[in-house]
């Protein structure tokens, strides 16, 4: 890009461009050309690179070749959309001035800059997931706060939290994009490229500077938006760090969308202690939302959502990654669930009637938030209408036993006069875009009524002209006629022009025919033109006006929004708890963890699906007295998907949801935490072990009593002895200290000493039987330890050449033999003997021990040794 200095040496539009591009200097300017949306200099071969288009030049300007390249208009969504994905924002500049107004290129002004944080554009979000932009500020005294917020949402965010928690808070919200007040110090955007190498932070990192993150400045903005005079109301008082970061977060999302969010109206303060704790690790290990390998299915995400809308999607996601640690609205959830189940009595019940009405209704929470950002488009203003009109019936519905419910229905009623206002503006079937007009109903208003009349009375006046202008010349085939190219005209076929009268002018010559035009068709087709231009502007001044008068609903559409997505899950948790046959839990105030056959509801799935034989359910019982199981037995036992299916059962009753079991009881859970070796844990730039201490280390560190604990497989990247130590210092550790509930499984026997010394520790195992040489595995958890491992039994199953077996088998039994012959009892979880404490020293021992021998030149160490002789 030439320096600014040298403007003038550029053409005056070359000059428009810079000074545009000065302005939004690290986003790609899609400048507006007629049809086309061009892009120069930097901008064009990035962006030739990434979309793979051709790259050409645009004549020269200051002496220079402009490289170029371009994209056309109609074109525009599918290109951002590309390079939104690949992390770029894009600024669209449009032409905004009148053609040849004045001297000079057309103004030009940036409309919107689309980054991947603040998307608002149906044709480019994802129905089933937000578009987060976060910004993070680092504060000093080691906090940092953090705001976020999806712009078609109504809501900001607030958390403040250490910088070792930072990387738990971004896995948590996710963002699309994250900002960050640069230079501040560099530790922290080390830890910022740290996450982002681990792979825990996906997102393009944009930093901003650090005036921005102004703490007293958020605080009024948040003030503003919700139009109060104190923070109390929302619990978000004295955060200065989450305010610091959300003047810069609000800053930037109004930059990009042009204008204030008017919408914005709740703050939410997230505090780390309100929330169970689903480390990063726990999301991946139960496959919440994507699989191990990355996939979206089969994960707990896609077998429960069966949701009618996208609302109800993306609600059904923060109700299972932002688990309550108060039970208080998973109760509630509960409740209502249990209202709609219905009885299973006669007719249809109450959870299908209501889906029957939710079907096809629209996103009205992003409908809303366009509205609000006047972006909004004729289409999508219909369809709310028609939801309005839907929501209107559930908001009648009767009262039922469960208030909250009653609450949810009555908070579906529509603001009073906004369907009207809709559905008296707004023709049934509009056209996409306002500029191409037929949007407005008639009826409406008068003048644009005028206006059309005329377009409409057009065809009686030309049929009119014809057959006078037939009778006048006395040419019989004589027609008039409109193209757009060349307005009006009469038609006259080459073999009667020399009957054409004197005031008809030319206006075309085709090969056998000539057209004219006479001044009473002009005179016409001026005052039907321009009744056709000025009926286009009038739609366009009453659509900003009926988006004027649609401002004061923005927060009742959000709350109808945040209704509709309630009563959606809510019917969709009724649905899968009775298509899937789950029970609801139940809520208790002392530790424990009850589970009366309980499954894994993604297995059980999947076996159903392949009919590959019954899911078998197994119970689970810890309490007080039981807080840790050690659980032994072969490979493909079915360890994992046991100790799997506990967390996603308490994941699930925490969320409010009905569980897989007959029956279960959950005391106070704040974490669930998970250590569970993973294939791709290779992929990984630390070493496997490395990684799987790293894990275990912060899992001791955070566990409390109340935590749910899964380790699996512990010790199993190094060498048996290390491993097996390390496996019986973490297991003692969190018997003794952490006193979690536990689910511990292992590979080595040797820990099923544990619970004789372990009161609150228990065997458990998983069966297998064996008919002959072979194993069939029961997937069911018995008391005890597992009597062997059955090691060469799997092998045999997965297909190992018989030689091999004969050969490990024959090994087995040696080292058996030898194993019991020299057996030394070695007490694994004995406590470390205390060192012994050291017996008067003498001088001379005391000087021989300060001794560093490895430092000593020989001269020195002679002199030591005369010395000490000296001593003795
Ligand atoms: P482990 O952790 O002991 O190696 P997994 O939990 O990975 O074993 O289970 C291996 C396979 O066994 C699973 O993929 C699943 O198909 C099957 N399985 C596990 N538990 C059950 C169960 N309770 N009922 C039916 N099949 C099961």
């Amino acid at each position: 890009i030439p320096a600014p200095d040298a403007l003038e040496k550029h053409t005056p539009m070359m000059q428009q461009y810079l000074g545009l591009k000065a302005g939004y200097p690290d986003t790609l300017v899609f400048y507006r050309m007629g049809d086309f949306y061009e892009l120069f200099y930097g901008d064009a071969e990035k962006a030739t690179r990434l979309l793979d288009i051709t790259l050409t030049q645009r004549g020269q300007s200051g002496g220079q070749p402009i490289p170029m390249c371009g994209v056309p208009f109609h074109a525009l969504e599918n290109y951002l959309a590309r390079l939104i994905k690949m992390g770029e924002s894009v600024a669209i500049c449009e032409q905004v001035g009148e053609v040849g107004a004045s001297k000079g290129p057309v103004e030009r002004k940036v409309v919107r800059v689309v980054t991947p944080g603040t998307l608002t554009d149906a044709a480019l979000l994802s129905d089933k997931s937000e578009a987060m932009l976060l910004a993070v500020h680092a504060g000093a005294r080691n906090r940092c706060g953090l705001a976020w917020l999806s712009v078609t949402q109504g809501r900001v965010h607030l958390a403040e939290c250490t910088p070792e928690e930072l990387g738990d808070w971004l896995v948590r919200v996710a963002p699309s994009e994250l900002i960050y007040s640069a230079g501040v110090t560099e530790r922290f955007e080390k830890q910022l490229q740290g996450l982002r190498q681990s792979g825990n932070l996906a997102c393009p990192l944009s930093p901003r500077p650090d005036w921005q993150f102004d703490a007293a400045l958020g605080e009024r903005k948040l003030l503003e938006q919700l139009g109060a005079a104190s923070l109390l109301a929302w619990n978000a008082e004295g955060l200065g760090l989450a305010h610091a970061a959300a003047a810069a977060l609000l800053a930037y999302a109004e930059h990009t969308q042009g204008r204030t969010l008017t919408h914005l109206h709740s703050v939410q303060v997230q505090r780390d202690d309100e929330l169970i704790a689903l480390p990063p690790a726990t999301r991946r290990n139960l496959e919440l939302l994507k699989t191990l390998r990355g996939e979206d299915s089969p994960t707990l995400f896609s077998l429960m959502d069966t949701c009618q809308t996208g609302m109800g999607s993306r609600l059904l996601k923060s109700w299972m990654l932002e688990p309550k640690r108060d039970r208080s609205a998973a109760r509630e959830r509960l409740a209502a669930t249990e209202v709609l189940r219905g009885h299973q009595t006669a007719g249809a019940a109450p959870w299908q009637m209501l889906r029957a009405e939710l079907k096809g209704v629209s996103d009205v929470e992003r409908i809303t938030a366009r509205i609000a950002l006047r972006q909004v488009r004729p289409r999508e203003l219909v369809a709310l209408a028609k939801t309005l009109e839907k929501a209107q019936l559930l908001a009648a519905t009767g009262a039922s036993p469960s208030s909250y419910l009653n609450q949810v229905f009555a908070d579906t009623l529509p603001p009073a006069g906004c369907q009207a206002l809709l559905q008296a503006a707004l023709l049934e079937e509009p056209a996409a875009l306002v500029r191409d007009g037929g949007v407005i109903a008639t009826g409406f208003d008068a003048e644009l009524d005028e206006l059309r009349a005329i377009q409409t009375n057009c065809d009686g006046f030309l049929l009119d002209l014809e057959t006078r202008e037939k009778a006048r010349t006395g040419i019989p085939n004589l027609r008039v006629q409109f193209n757009k190219v060349h307005g009006f005209y009469i038609e006259v076929t080459s073999s009667y022009t020399g009957r054409v009268p004197d005031d008809y002018r030319r206006r075309q010559t085709l090969k056998n025919a000539e057209r004219y035009i006479t001044p009473e068709l002009k005179n016409f087709e001026d005052k039907a033109l321009s009744a056709n231009e000025r009926a286009l502007a009038r739609e366009k001044w009453l659509y900003e006006q009926i988006l004027d008068q649609l401002q004061p609903h923005v927060p009742d559409l959000t709350r109808v929004a945040g209704a509709l997505a309630t009563l959606d899950l809510l019917c969709t948790l009724a649905e899968r708890s009775l298509t899937l046959n789950w029970c609801a839990p139940e809520f208790v105030s002392q530790p424990c963890i009850e589970i009366e056959a309980g499954r894994h509801p993604v297995v059980e799935a999947r076996l159903a699906e392949t009919s590959s034989g019954a899911f078998i359910a197994n119970h689970t019982r810890m309490n007080a007295n039981a807080r840790m199981q050690i659980i032994t037995g072969p490979n493909m036992g079915g360890k994992s998907t046991y100790m799997r299916q506990v967390a996603l059962i308490v994941l699930l009753a925490s969320m409010g949801s009905h569980v897989p079991a007959t029956a279960c009881r959950l005391g106070p859970i704040d974490a669930i935490h998970t250590r569970i070796g993973a294939a791709d844990d290779l992929a990984n730039a630390q070493s496997t072990f490395m990684l799987e201490m790293t894990e275990a280390a912060q899992i001791l560190h955070s566990a409390t009593p109340h935590s749910l604990v899964l380790m699996d497989e512990i010790g199993r990247g190094t060498s048996t002895f290390d491993g097996l130590a390390l496996a019986s210092g973490i297991a003692t550790h969190l018997h003794d200290k952490t006193r979690a509930f536990t689910l511990f499984a292992t590979h080595y026997f040797e820990l099923t000493d544990l619970p004789v010394k372990a009161r609150q520790a228990v065997n458990v195992h998983v069966g297998a039987t064996e008919s002959g040489s072979d194993i069939v595995f029961m997937h069911e958890i018995q008391p005890g330890p597992a009597s062997r491992s059955y090691g060469i039994q799997v092998a045999k199953l997965a297909g190992m050449p018989t030689a091999v077996l004969y050969h490990a088998r024959h090994t087995l039994a040696a080292l058996e033999e030898r194993a019991g012959e020299d057996r030394r009892q070695v007490d694994l979880f004995a406590a470390p003997e205390a060192p012994e404490p050291r017996a008067e020293v003498s001088l001379l021992q005391q000087r021989l021990l300060e001794l560093q021998p490895d430092t000593m030149s020989p001269r020195e160490a002679l002199d030591i040794l005369y010395a000490l002789q000296r001593l003795a």
